[in-house]
């Protein structure tokens, strides 16, 4: 017995996109950049997923770099995004982004880039205001997340894109977790840089894409073989960018009907766990939230216990982000909301898919409430 709801961590990738990559992984093993058409004639199907996945975003395809996923694409933009349009060294970032984000904002803060960091309101949700005031003449680059891999609480990305705009800063957003799962459109929403990744969405892991608005010019992060015009270079992962453009397409046609059927799961796994389990109660609930994401908090009841219990019950979940898992430091992202350190240390992450089902839900809910309030009897905290 399996049941996957770690799909913030990683999905299962789509038949249809493992299907779509096998030609590529066996007898198309041609390289696009070669002379001779066996390699060459394989660039068609890279402009065939550079249009897949533009489309999922609103952009054009010229616009999309292939990268090796959401953490080369967020390195890109933040070292390479300050100061490309205008010359300022500043940079503005929030509390509750991923470590591929916050990690590289402190490795640019050392090397003398002015480095602000944005709160989060209770909600989990950026708070503007603090923006507002972060923001300066002095700021190249803003980047906040579109959605929050812990809480999947939505980010009021296209108000903070404005405010990043007034000062005469660039705007990106680490997408990674929204991609997919919620529309974005990178025109309507003021975005200038977007990392997305597609083992977040079905797609295979070890490919990404950074969408870099038209007219906007940034230094190559990898230099060699001038693949990507020269903006990123590197062998063509050909196989990984037809999977990426077919699990893009797949999201965008079915982006609104599987959002629908995640969140009525979602909903009976929320209302279930809140029924069964005394004390419980959801991160961010209040906000506007990813149809798939869902952090609960047992207040009282250690979050490690309960991850090893329904381990051997065969679910798979998360104590927060994939990264932290095994660390016994409560996550950041609920600290910042306000949320004590001892109740952070009871948070279990819920991440759907598309291929969860109405069964898994209904095997989460008869298991999960016993073991819960089994270690709250047993719990110095409870
Ligand atoms: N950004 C966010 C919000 C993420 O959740 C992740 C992965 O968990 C990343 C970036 C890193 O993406 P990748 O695993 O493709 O490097």
């Amino acid at each position: 017995m399996k049941i996957y709801l770690d799909n913030n961590a990683t999905t299962r990738m789509a038949p249809e996109v493992l299907d779509a990559m096998m030609p590529f992984l066996n007898d198309q093993y041609g390289n696009p950049s070669s002379f001779h058409t066996f390699g060459s004639s394989l660039m068609e199907h890279i402009e065939i997923a550079r249009q897949q996945v533009a489309d999922l975003i609103g952009a054009f395809p010229s616009e999309i770099i292939f990268t090796s996923g959401g953490t080369e694409s967020d390195n890109t933009a933040l070292f390479y995004g300050i100061g490309a349009d205008s010359g300022k060294p500043g940079l503005v970032t929030s509390v509750v982004e991923h470590p591929a984000i916050l990690e590289t904002a402190g490795h640019i803060e050392q090397t003398g880039h002015p480095l602000g960091l944005v709160s989060v309101k209770s909600t989990g949700s950026v708070n503007l205001n603090s923006l507002e005031e972060l923001v300066n003449p002095n700021t190249g680059l803003v980047s906040i997340m579109k959605a929050n891999n812990e809480t999947g609480v939505i980010m009021p990305v296209k108000e903070a894109a404005e405010i990043a705009h007034k000062a005469g800063a660039l705007f990106h957003t680490d997408a990674v977790q929204a991609v997919g799962k919620i529309p974005v459109d990178v025109k309507a929403e003021g975005i200038d840089l977007l990392s997305l990744s597609a083992h977040k969405f079905h797609g295979p892991k070890g490919v990404g894409a950074l969408y870099v608005r038209e007219g906007l010019k940034l230094n190559p992060f990898m230099h060699g073989g001038h693949q990507e015009k020269g903006m990123r270079s590197g062998t063509y992962n050909i196989a990984g960018i037809v999977g990426l453009g077919k699990a893009a397409e797949m999201g965008n046609c079915f982006i609104a009907e599987e959002a629908l059927k995640t969140a009525s799961l979602l909903e009976k796994l929320e209302t279930g766990i809140l029924k069964g389990c005394s004390g419980a109660f959801i991160a961010g609930a209040s906000a506007e939230r990813l149809p798939n994401t869902s952090t609960v908090l047992f207040k009282g009841v250690e979050s490690e216990a309960v991850l090893t219990l329904i381990d051997l019950a065969g679910i798979c979940v998360s104590s927060g982000s994939a990264c932290s898992t095994g660390s016994k430091d409560p996550s950041y992202v609920l600290t910042s909301m306000g949320i004590s350190a001892t109740d952070a240390n009871t948070a279990i992450r819920f991440s759907l898919s598309m291929y969860t089902s109405d069964q898994d839900i209904d095997y989460v809910l008869e298991v999960l409430p016993p073991i819960v309030e089994k270690l709250r009897k047993i719990s110095p905290y409870a």
